[in-house]
């Protein structure tokens, strides 16, 4: 609360252990980790490997890829082998469902070349060989000093421990509704599991801990009571999103709320792509809840105006459409030559109304004529007017400045 009264920013990021996948440092004040998934075979080294490589070079640090079959364990080392020669350390998650524990035994090499194990508890096995797989894996872990990312699913929550929370809630005087029962077995899975994993020999601050569902309330409860039960990092993301517009309004406002409070350590946004879409709209996706939110720069961000009956034209639309690529695809390249270029902020608007007050608020701003207006542009750096475009090239001449302000207004970096 600042000294006005208003709410101005996130709460304090939730205190946790530290867990290190890789190089990549989760949880214990460091800042929250993007993650996504690959829908390419794993079996087939060169895709898997191609689209490792397209979700890290998008921005994605750490990339989980399945591990469903002996195929495809045998080509996770041969995945990373190809990555290390693109030059491109990602750290991989093998995500194991059923058979991790025979894969990871029979395949050490596999083990090795991932940088944290996904095990599912309600998929490690059944009955009495579900402690014994758990201890396999957990083994495993152990032996190659990887972190476990326990990760519960009510999609394949433990039969067991929804069955013994049934059964404790018939007991109560007041018993819960199924929701509740649902959500408290969802959390109590991942807590026993971590516990189990820790008698098991796994250290605990190689333990990640996430309970996904697909209903954002639900999800939001869930969180808020594992972050108060525990002090493992949490990996946050809601599962199953959907597509399009859905997927991203729904992740977004389950992952906001929860990130506003300070929960979540690292996030993966579950859109289903659009036939024939890349894969990379999770990461981008990923990367705008944090920028949005203030969390974390990533890339320059575009303000534009929504557009009314005082713009008839398209052109301010164009303008905000192509900045907003041009910044995205030059950042690889900044992002290694200028320190602070993702904090960079621009502003493209459509009339005078909002157009110079929104303008002048951005590090550079350009405010386009509406209807019926001088046919002018003026162009504001960092809260002054400098220039007004004019004519045919106003894209151009509107790069051209930012590229300009960019070389002359963030450090160089050395070598
Ligand atoms: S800045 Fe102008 S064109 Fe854009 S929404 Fe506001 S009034 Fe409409």
């Amino acid at each position: 609360m600042t000294n006005d009264g208003f709410l101005a920013g996130p709460s304090p990021r939730r205190l946790t252990r530290q867990v290190r996948i890789g190089r990549v440092r989760v949880g214990g004040g460091a800042p929250v980790v993007v993650q996504s998934m690959t829908n390419t075979d794993t079996a087939d080294v060169l895709g898997t490997a191609m689209q490792v490589a397209e979700l890290a070079r998008a921005g994605s640090e750490v990339v989980r890829i399945t591990v469903n079959n002996e195929e495809a364990a045998r080509a996770v080392p041969h995945i990373r082998d190809r990555l290390l020669a693109l030059n491109m350390d990602v750290p991989l998650v093998g995500d194991f469902h059923y058979n991790g524990h025979t894969l990871l035994a029979k395949y050490p090499a596999c083990a090795e070349a991932l940088a944290k194990l996904r095990i599912n508890p309600g998929n490690v096995g059944a009955g009495s060989k579900r402690d014994p797989q758990f201890a396999a894996i957990v083994d495993i872990a152990c032996r190659y000093d990887k972190p476990v990312r326990i990760g519960v699913n009510w999609g394949s929550l433990d039969q067991s421990v929804l069955a013994r929370i049934m059964d404790e809630n018939a007991t109560l005087a007041e018993p819960r509704d199924a929701g509740a029962v649902m959500r408290e077995a969802l959390v109590v899975s991942a807590l026993e599991s971590a516990a189990k994993a820790e008698e098991y020999g796994l250290p605990g601050d190689r333990i990640i801990l996430s309970a996904k569902v697909s209903s954002v309330q639900d999800l939001i409860a869930v969180y808020r009571d594992l972050a108060r039960r525990c002090d493992y990092p949490l990996h946050l993301g809601l599962t199953e999103a959907g597509m399009g517009s859905k997927g991203i309004v729904a992740s977004t406002a389950a992952l906001a709320v929860l990130l506003q409070e300070g929960i979540g350590d690292t996030i993966r946004i579950s859109l289903t792509p659009e036939p024939g879409g890349s894969r990379t709209q999770e990461v981008v996706v990923a990367q705008e809840i944090l920028q949005t939110m203030g969390l974390r720069a990533f890339t320059p961000m575009v303000t534009a105006c929504p557009g009314c009956g005082r713009t008839t034209s398209t052109y301010f639309q164009e303008l905000a459409s192509g900045i907003q690529d041009y910044v995205r695809a030059q950042m690889p390249v900044w992002r290694e030559q200028y320190d602070g270029v993702e904090n960079m902020t621009l502003a493209v608007m459509g009339c005078i109304v909002n157009g110079p007050g929104e303008s002048k608020h951005a590090n550079i701003g350009i405010s386009l004529p509406g209807t019926g207006e001088t046919p002018a542009a003026p162009v504001f750096v960092d809260g002054v007017k400098t220039v007004t475009l004019r004519g045919d090239n106003i894209a151009a001449e509107f790069r051209a400045i930012v590229d300009d302000y960019v070389a002359t207004r963030y450090v160089k970096k050395v070598g």
